[in-house]
């Protein structure tokens, strides 16, 4: 549905964004993930044919977004990072106006703003000033106006950036209910909201794409370290001499602080074995008590940093 090759920006000596590549599948929710100056606004832009690359392509639904903007701008819809919404209009007079603007006229135009302020729950603020609104609600009159020519395709920029907490989990269900409907590429440098509301990240650093998985895959491709958290009922050097007689463990360090009945433990291991089952028997057997085992998982924030350090790495060696 969206396709993008080499795509290169550069805004005099600046390279906003240096030869990105990617595409999004038909229905897909795509999470743009990375840190404040990365290029991802540059990219949206670009997208939604409001400006142009450098270099490179960008196809919408089949159609070149700097040869054909218009069949673009037809299927696309686009919510910028702050919403140039008109505060002294009513929320109902807000959405017929760019309507009207958007080529809907009479009993289409009236079905579609009420079909958009059903899918954004806006209806009971349909006749209130936007300015009286709260953020909230404001951005989802954003995304109710970009959704008012039925895109096939949706470009959200940071769409929870300012929002409270409630407001942002249910701008986030509003975007995950779109999932297999629309298409949507969604900006953030909010890491937890990509595993919440998104298929498949792809992490931009300094203008270039440092990954792209979905992010259970991506928290497990990247699990450099092996280990397991282990809390015992034992003394802490007779366990770990007992757990480093195990094939495959390679260090056990003391894990935060040792209460009375819980000595708690890391244990790192080797990549190819999967140790768990023999501590368990080993604790057993010296007649200690296991009172929790968990696999360490690398959280997305240390997988960003590892992705970011290690491209930075990269850089200067070349
Ligand atoms: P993001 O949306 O990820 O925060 P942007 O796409 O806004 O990133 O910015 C990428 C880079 O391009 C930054 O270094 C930014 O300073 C630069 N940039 C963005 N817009 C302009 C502009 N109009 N003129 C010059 N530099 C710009």
């Amino acid at each position: 549905m969206i396709e993008v090759k080499a795509l290169t920006k550069r805004y005099n000596d600046v390279v906003a964004i240096d030869g990105v590549t990617f595409r999004v599948e038909k229905g897909e929710i795509l999470g743009f993930l990375g840190p404040n100056g990365a290029g991802k606004t540059t990219t949206m832009r670009i997208l939604s044919c409001f400006m142009p690359a450098t270099s490179g392509e960008a196809t919408v639904a089949g159609f070149d977004c700097f040869e054909e903007p218009m069949e673009v701008k037809k299927r696309l819809g686009y919510l910028p990072e702050s919403s140039p919404l008109y505060k002294d209009m009513r929320v109902g007079e807000y959405l017929d106006f760019v309507a009207a603007v958007k080529g809907l006229r009479g009993a289409d135009k009236r079905s579609k703003i009420a079909e958009v302020m059903l899918e954004t729950s806006i209806t009971d603020v349909e006749k209130r000033l936007i300015g009286r609104l709260s953020k909230g609600y404001r951005q989802r009159v954003g995304i109710a106006q970009a959704l008012l020519n039925d895109p096939e395709v949706l470009i959200l920029d940071e769409p929870t950036a300012g929002l409270d907490p409630k407001q942002i989990v249910e701008i986030r269900q509003l975007i995950k209910n779109m999932s297999g409907k629309r298409t949507v590429i969604l900006s953030t440098h909010i890491l937890p909201e990509v595993s919440i509301v998104c298929d498949r990240v792809l992490i931009i650093h300094k203008g270039r794409v440092v990954a792209e998985d979905t992010p259970q895959n991506l928290s497990q491709r990247r699990q450099k370290k092996n280990a397991v958290r282990l809390t015992v009922d034992a003394p802490l050097e007779e366990a770990r001499a007992a757990l480093l007689a195990i094939d495959g463990v390679k260090e056990v360090t003391l894990d935060g602080y040792a209460k009375a009945g819980e000595m708690p433990l890391l244990v790192e291991t080797d990549h190819a074995r999967d140790v768990r089952r023999d501590m368990a028997a080993a604790i057993i057997h010296n007649g200690w008590g296991l009172v929790e085992m968990r696999q360490v998982m690398m959280s997305l924030e240390e997988i960003f940093v590892d992705l970011v350090t290690e491209e930075d790495k990269t850089n200067v060696q070349h």
